[in-house]
């Protein structure tokens, strides 16, 4: 790191700055945003420079930088736009020992100005060191559109707030409250009925916080997405964000769990293949004895947590204890899955509807209306289908599809390491067999890759860029 990032106090403090053009009106906007005493030296200045002047927010001296201009002063800027007049104002500044900048003059200056963004009190700044100023902007852009306008003035009520706030006991209970402030009802209130609505909120949010009862715990059913920790929902990674405790599956990748809140308790609740590895009983006690504590528990399931995930056993006693909860929705396998070979689930003039399938359930091989399913153009999407690869394919063809009905294989979708294979009803157990696919596997039924619509069996480990 060649710049160290500081925020410096400009209350009072004495800013000089030389020149009167494009670059000075720049800078001094910006400067205009503080406190700071701020001195300008142009001989012409631009209008908005002297008006600048006129209102009383700076000093301006119609003349150049001389000696003895720059004393006490904090920072110097040298922003004539000319190479030797910024050297020679430059040599004032330092001898007088300011931290000046040139502008555009990375090299000869002692401090640069980042790109901002202001939601004031809360200010961002990005730098890179000079090297890529179109990336700094991009991400200025980028936090401009998600930090909503209102965030300043939020942060500048609830700094006044603090110390009310230290009625609630220091930790959740008050992280709670923050949270509900600034994600939930701070915002509503702005929204309806401006600052003094949002003043108003405040007083009451802090009365039914220091009336909730103790230990109110929750539990929120999260969507994990098939892997990949881009496809999780922003909804998920605030969960993930607030929560004490994370239960989660199997297949909920590593990159993802790293994203729950560093304290957060993290527990294993594992199931594999056939049968589960910790009875469902089990989970659901795990999960209203940490909500009953007083925990946020986040219930992390792979995919979606309402396709094959048991939700309804989860939400049966967690609602059976009494205890709130809510579901975040997440991407599940099948969408994944269908991204990946470039095909849509549904399609005109080929299926209208499409089936979520399970190869097998509690009882074993899972029946289904195989007829329906053998009729040309059908498309299933069979969730937990590899073991039962064979069964599945006895079923269809006994019911009249036909064997060169195409279907595809998606090992770990969305994942580094994903595998696409193209296949035949006739050739799929076979192919499994060949393809040893150890990761979680979705087939689809009545579905070829887009690109290899017309190529035989073979399987691709793709890589993602
Ligand atoms: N709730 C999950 C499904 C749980 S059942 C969801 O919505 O995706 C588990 C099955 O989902 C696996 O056996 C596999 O068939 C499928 N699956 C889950 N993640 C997958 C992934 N990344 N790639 C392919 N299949 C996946």
């Amino acid at each position: 790191m060649e710049h160290f990032p500081i925020f410096l106090a400009m209350e009072g403090r004495r800013v000089v700055l030389s020149g009167g053009g494009e670059a000075a009106l720049a800078k001094l906007r910006l400067l205009l945003k503080t406190r700071a005493r701020i001195t300008v030296h142009a001989p012409r200045p631009a209008p908005e420079i002297a008006d600048w002047a006129a209102a009383g927010r700076l000093t301006l001296h119609r003349r150049a930088l001389a000696p003895g201009d720059t004393l006490c002063a904090a920072l110097f800027y040298a922003a004539d736009e000319d190479a030797q007049e910024d050297a020679r104002t430059a040599a004032i500044a330092r001898a007088d020992g300011a931290l000046v900048n040139i502008v555009d003059n990375l090299g000869d200056s002692q401090f640069i100005t980042p790109a901002i963004v202001d939601r004031d009190p809360v200010t961002v700044a990005i730098g890179t060191e000079g090297a890529a100023p179109v990336l700094a902007r991009a991400i200025k852009a980028d936090l401009e559109a998600r930090l909503p306008a209102t965030l300043g003035t939020l942060a500048r009520i609830g700094k006044a707030f603090r110390k009310a706030a230290e009625v609630l006991p220091f930790g959740r209970r008050r992280r709670d409250f923050w949270a509900d402030y600034y994600f939930a009802a701070g915002p509503r209130a702005m929204d309806s009925g401006g600052e003094d609505a949002v003043q108003a909120t405040l007083e009451d949010l802090l009365a039914r916080h220091r009336h909730a009862p103790d230990g109110a715990g929750h539990v929120a059913f999260v969507g994990a997405g098939p892997g990949d920790p881009e496809l999780l929902t922003l909804k998920a990674r605030k969960a993930l964000d607030t929560a004490d405790v994370v239960i989660f599956d199997r297949l909920v990748t590593p990159e993802i769990l790293e994203l729950a809140r560093r304290e957060a308790v993290m527990i294993e609740a594992g199931k594999q293949g056939y049968g589960p590895a910790m009875s469902q009983d089990a989970i659901n006690d795990l999960l209203v004895r940490h909500a009953r504590d007083g925990a946020q528990v986040v219930r992390l399931k792979g995919g979606d947590p309402t396709v094959f995930g048991r939700l309804d056993d989860e939400i049966a006693a967690v609602a059976a204890a009494g205890l709130g909860w809510h579901v975040v929705p997440g991407i599940t396998a099948a969408s994944a899955s269908v991204a990946a070979i470039g095909q849509s689930l549904t399609k005109r003039a080929r299926n209208s509807s499409v089936r979520l399938l399970t190869g097998h359930d509690m009882q074993g091989f899972a029946d289904h209306d195989w007829r329906a399913l053998a009729r040309p153009g059908e498309v299933a999407a069979i969730y937990m289908g590899k073991k039962s690869a064979r069964f599945i394919q006895g079923r269809l063809i006994m019911h009249g599809a036909d064997r060169a009905t195409p279907v595809t294989v998606v090992e770990n979708a969305a994942r580094p390491d994903q595998r696409v294979l193209a296949t035949t009803l006739e050739q799929m157990p076979a192919d499994l067999d060949r393809a040893e696919m150890t990761g979680p596997a979705l087939t689809f039924y009545g579905l070829a890759p887009r690109a290899a619509q017309t190529a035989p069996a073979h399987i691709t480990a793709q890589e993602r860029a």
